[in-house]
Parts: structure tokens; C-alpha cells; sequence
């Protein structure tokens, strides 16, 4: 998501180019305002934008016996040496904490959908240079090769 306070935008007054954060310390200093409007009284900026641009990289509980902490691969490492046997229905947590995951859809096998979904790390899979979009559809075609 792109933040709005770093659009560019042209000053209404004068079309200069500038970040739309800036908008407001411009209009009291710009030349072509138009005065005959009330008067624009700069308000303080009191907090900063929250950057959202934080990478994801969440940690996930087993599903089994509820570990937490766990990431992908040691999710993997964890699962196939504690629940390697385990036939149980249950959500995959990684998979649901993704933003196109089904938090209600539960793996048949999930320990199979694990070493084969998984095995490898989601950091390393997923290129954080495709924007969501991509992302998405790779997931999709990821997922449709699942079993
Ligand atoms: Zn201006
Ligand atoms: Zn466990
Ligand atoms: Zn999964």
C-alpha cells in the first residue's frame, strides 16, 4: 500500500511538483496563494506517518501441540520430528497467515502439505521485489500444484 503523504502532487497555487505532505508548509510560503481566501494557519505536524513497509516475517504456533515461535523452516524441522505420524485435520499456519490464506481451509494432510509446500523457506521464495499482485498469482499457481 502505497502511503498517501508520499504522493507527489502539484501545489494547487502554483502546479510546482512536491510531496503532498509538504502541501501544507508550502501554502503559507507560496507565492501564488490566492490571499483572498481565509488564511491558511500552518498546523503543527504532530506525529510522523507509521511506516508500513515492515517485512512480514511472522513467527507461527504449531498446530499439533501449539509451539510457539516457530518459523517456516523450523515449523518444518519441528513438525517432522515431533508429529511425523500425525494424521490430524488442521489449519496450516503458515499458509493462513499469508494474505491470500484460507484460515478455514484445512489441509487433508497436513504433513504432507508441509514438506511439500514449505520445505523451503517463504523468505526465500517469495521475491519482496513483486508487488502484491504477483505475489498473489504465484501463490495461486503454487497452490494449484499442491496435493
Ligand atoms: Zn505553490
Ligand atoms: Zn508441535
Ligand atoms: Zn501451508
Amino acid at each position: 500500500m502505497i502511503d498517501s503523504m508520499q504522493k507527489i502532487a502539484p501545489c494547487k497555487w502554483c502546479h510546482k511538483q512536491m510531496p503532498i505532505l509538504q502541501h501544507k508548509a508550502h501554502t503559507a510560503v507560496c507565492d501564488m496563494v490566492d490571499t483572498s481566501l481565509p488564511k491558511f494557519r500552518p498546523v503543527k505536524e504532530t506525529s510522523q506517518p507509521i511506516p508500513k513497509d515492515i517485512p512480514n516475517r511472522s513467527t507461527f504456533s504449531c498446530p499439533f501441540c501449539g509451539e510457539a515461535n516457530l518459523d517456516t523452516n523450523g515449523m518444518v524441522k519441528h513438525c517432522n520430528e515431533n508429529h511425523a505420524s500425525e494424521s490430524s485435520n488442521v489449519v496450516c499456519p503458515i499458509c493462513s497467515s499469508m494474505p491470500w490464506g484460507d484460515t478455514s481451509q484445512r489441509s487433508v494432510d497436513f504433513m504432507q502439505h508441509l514438506n511439500l509446500r514449505h520445505k523451503f523457506s517463504y523468505d526465500t521464495y517469495a521475491d519482496f521485489s513483486l508487488d502484491d499482485d504477483q505475489m498473489l498469482e504465484r501463490a495461486l499457481q503454487a497452490s494449484l500444484q499442491d496435493v
